[in-house]
């Protein structure tokens, strides 16, 4: 079986508080883009769970969350035959876009479809909140508004079609960072989300990048100039607006035209700012929980 576990841009992201057990109240509007790491499942003769990834620097045991959420259905559920899973990255690792968590997504999905498990959309979203605050998410997809830790998740209409141009610098930004350099009292700007919910509604995609904020970018952006740089970057050369993904460090754009995104691609490329470019669009829920390749 192989699955697509595909990466996600905040169009949105607002930090409301820290709550007594550690975890933060965040409220978010999530997007998926067509940027994906794949993922090969099969039964195997060796007993366990053997993971293998195409990136030396990602681990393949219990710390990849892959393995967790693998591993998480098969103890509830006494499997003991083995499973392999070839895990191959093309999501930027610690980039903000969600890549471990898609892949613990698709780990989830994949092994209640190979051992035939039986356990609906959501009762899947209900383990895999164990795995990571975002891996509900991943399992639902599309366009969603995300409370509480981010598991509270309400589905919203398609975004009308535009493109999405992804740059990612070389440095990295863990999340733990990204947050001690949020004051929650001293956050200047908080977004429009409910007035962004409303744009979403209405089908007005101007509107709704003109709301584009993201409270963990001052931050990052005091700290690494290059996401400043490459979002400027992108705006001069067509972007409707750009801005920084989760907890960084990748910086989107969205394009209402094609030819601007090529344009603005070029661009980026040619101004060594960003390690990794990728052009691409959105991707929307079928219905369906995740697509085969
Ligand atoms: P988020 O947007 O959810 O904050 P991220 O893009 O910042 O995610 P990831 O790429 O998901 O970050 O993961 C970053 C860390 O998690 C790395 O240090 C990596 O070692 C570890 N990790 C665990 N599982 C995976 C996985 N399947 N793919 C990539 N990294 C993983």
């Amino acid at each position: 079986m192989r699955l697509r576990a595909m990466a996600k841009i905040n169009l949105a992201l607002d930090v409301l508080g820290k709550r007594e057990d550690g975890y933060h109240e965040v409220r978010m509007i999530m997007q998926t883009i067509r940027m994906y790491d794949s993922l090969d499942i099969r039964k195997s003769d060796r007993p366990g769970i053997t993971l293998l990834t195409n990136l030396p620097y990602v681990p393949t045991d219990e710390r990849n969350l892959v393995y967790k959420a693998a591993k998480m259905l098969m103890d509830e559920f006494g499997i003991r035959e083995g499973i392999t899973i070839k895990l191959e990255k093309f999501i930027p690792v610690s980039a903000g876009m969600a890549g471990g968590s898609s892949d613990a997504a698709a780990a989830f999905v994949g092994v209640n479809r190979l051992f035939r498990l039986g356990l609906g959309e959501k009762e899947l979203m209900e383990r895999a909140v164990k795995v990571g605050a975002d891996v509900p998410y991943c399992i639902l997809r599309g366009t969603a508004l995300a409370e509480g830790i981010g598991e509270k998740l309400t589905p919203l209409p398609r975004v009308p079609e535009c493109y999405v141009l992804v740059g990612k610098p070389g440095i990295n930004v863990s999340t733990r960072l990204a947050y001690e350099n949020l004051d929650l009292k001293e956050i200047q700007r908080h977004p429009d989300i409910d007035g962004m919910l409303e744009d979403i509604g209405k089908g007005d995609l101007y509107g709704m990048v003109s709301k584009m904020e993201n409270v963990f970018e001052p931050g990052i952006i005091r700290e690494y100039p290059v996401i400043q740089k490459i979002r400027e970057n992108m705006e001069e050369h067509g972007a409707l607006r750009a801005m920084m993904s989760g907890s960084g460090p990748a910086v989107f754009g969205i394009f209402d035209s094609e030819k601007k995104l090529e344009t603005a691609a070029a661009a980026l490329k040619e101004s060594g700012l960003a390690r990794s470019v990728f052009a691409t669009d959105l991707f929307h829920r079928n219905g369906g929980t995740v697509d085969d390749e």
